[in-house]
């Protein structure tokens, strides 16, 4: 057979085996069914729509648990067989480079819960009413066999039929809602590129909102879809209601917002431990607050529309949206990014622990293993980097233009640190951002104020 088999991973510095070789994933076609009184089975069927991007005589699909009954590409059943998280497929006939292939898998069972190197659980959460699912940084894997590497983005139909009188939330704008003999199916279509990292859906009693932002001469209304659990929906409804308001006066900062719809998922506190930006509609385990909406909105700009390139990349998602409940307390009369900034490097402790020794365990740009891309240095530090370049530039109107322009650049797509360092070096010239990137981005240990 002609070709060769597609690599099992993508080198990712820290999780080598995550996403795979030889193709390019476009569209993404999920069909789930629910089934909460059979203990959270699902039954899926997943239609990957791919470009083979070099002559395949076989591929390899990330899928964590479950059990595969069938595989088929082009509609020929094709050989697989698993090898621990890889689903590998041969098909019937080897696939040309440039080829568009799409592969169906039709796979049952109960997902998993992964347990993240730092501890944390992703995957296929089980709640008090129903399940959660959440990605960041290989959790997908666990409910639906895919490209799980945030540098392969495509778009997503992902259609969930659960018991009636639950509800179904997913990423991107409600297609379809319909009730048949005690089952209702929720139709989710995703048009923006999505790293799988930031699908989701959540399955619950939601109470749900939906409208629209107000519309302006420039622009139409944004379409806004909450849901909340019920028991949550005292503690969350004024936050809530500022999702337009925090749109707004995130564009004015980054520029315009880069999907075509908005919202929020609000569980109960226990059931994830961490709020996550999931795309369109970031998760958060009980009712947030301000600073925390602001946080999981401005990802939509970093880490969703700009997404990292390796998961080395990380303070690009998280430094940013660090800076960017900075930039809201400066501007909602809290403290100036300054202060924080100050504060921070005098070995201040904030609230919720931010802050003192262990911000200066390691360099943001180099988290030193898996366990530690979500660890402090990766938000305080990394937004502290942010602070040094707007000093640096010296001018805040040219500072909000370079975080914007950044934004554009890279809109729906992916980058890395260097990405960065040099499209700041290009943008501003005349100035020397060396120490920047010497002491803040790479630099071990604290660095002195210079
Ligand atoms: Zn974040």
């Amino acid at each position: 057979m002609r070709g060769a088999p597609g690599s099992s991973g993508l080198r990712d510095p820290y999780f080598p085996k995550a996403g795979n070789g030889g193709y390019d994933v476009t569209h993404y076609g999920l069909t789930l069914d629910y089934d909460r009184d059979g203990g959270g089975r699902l039954e899926g069927t997943a239609v990957v729509t791919a470009r083979a991007t070099q002559d395949l005589s076989a591929f390899q699909l990330d899928l964590e648990g479950l059990d595969v009954r069938l595989v088929a590409v082009d509609g020929r059943e094709a050989r697989w067989d698993r090898a621990g998280q890889e689903l590998v497929v041969c098909p019937p006939s080897a696939l040309r480079e440039g080829a568009e292939f799409r592969t169906t898998v039709r796979y049952s069972g109960r997902p998993r819960v992964i347990t993240d190197p730092d501890g944390s659980r992703e995957g296929w959460l089980p709640t008090a009413d129903g399940a959660l699912a959440l990605g960041e940084p290989v959790g997908s894997m666990a409910w639906f066999p895919g490209n799980h590497h945030p540098s392969d983005k495509a778009a997503y139909d992902v259609s969930v039929t659960v018991p009636e009188g639950l509800r179904a939330v997913s990423n991107g704008v409600l297609a379809d809602e319909s009730t048949e003999g005690g089952r209702t199916t929720f139709a989710w279509h995703t048009a923006e590129p999505m790293a799988s990292y930031l699908a989701t859906v959540a399955v619950g009693e939601f109470e749900t909102r939906a409208y629209e932002t107000r519309a302006t001469a420039a622009e139409d209304g944004l379409p806004v879809y909450v849901a909340v659990d019920p028991s949550q929906a005292g503690a969350s409804g004024e936050v809530l209601g500022r999702i337009p308001e925090v749109v707004a006066w995130a564009e004015g900062i980054f520029g315009p917002y880069p999907f075509s719809s908005v919202g929020a998922i609000v569980e109960r506190p226990g059931d994830a431990g961490y709020a996550l930006e999931t795309q369109n509609r970031p998760v958060f385990p009980g009712a947030p607050d301000v600073v925390l909406l602001v946080h999981e909105l401005a990802h939509q700009w970093y880490g969703d529309s700009v997404t990292p390139r390796t998961w080395r990349d990380m303070w690009l998602n998280e430094g940013f949206a660090t800076y960017a409940e900075w930039l809201w307390q400066e501007e909602h009369g809290g403290a100036t990014a300054q202060e924080i900034f100050d504060g921070l490097h005098a070995g201040k402790v904030f609230p919720g622990g931010i802050g003192g020794p262990s911000i200066w365990a390691f360099p943001p740009a180099e988290p030193p293993g898996a366990e530690h891309i979500s660890d402090s240095p990766v938000y305080q530090r990394g937004a502290m980097v942010l602070h040094r370049v707007r000093e640096t530039v010296g001018d805040d109107g040219a500072f909000r233009a370079l975080l914007r322009g950044w934004a554009a650049e890279h809109r729906h797509g992916n980058a890395a640190t260097v990405d960065f360092t040099a499209y700041v070096e290009r943008s501003v010239p005349e100035k020397d951002f060396g120490a920047v990137w010497e002491d803040w981005l790479y630099g071990d240990g604290k660095p002195e104020r210079r």
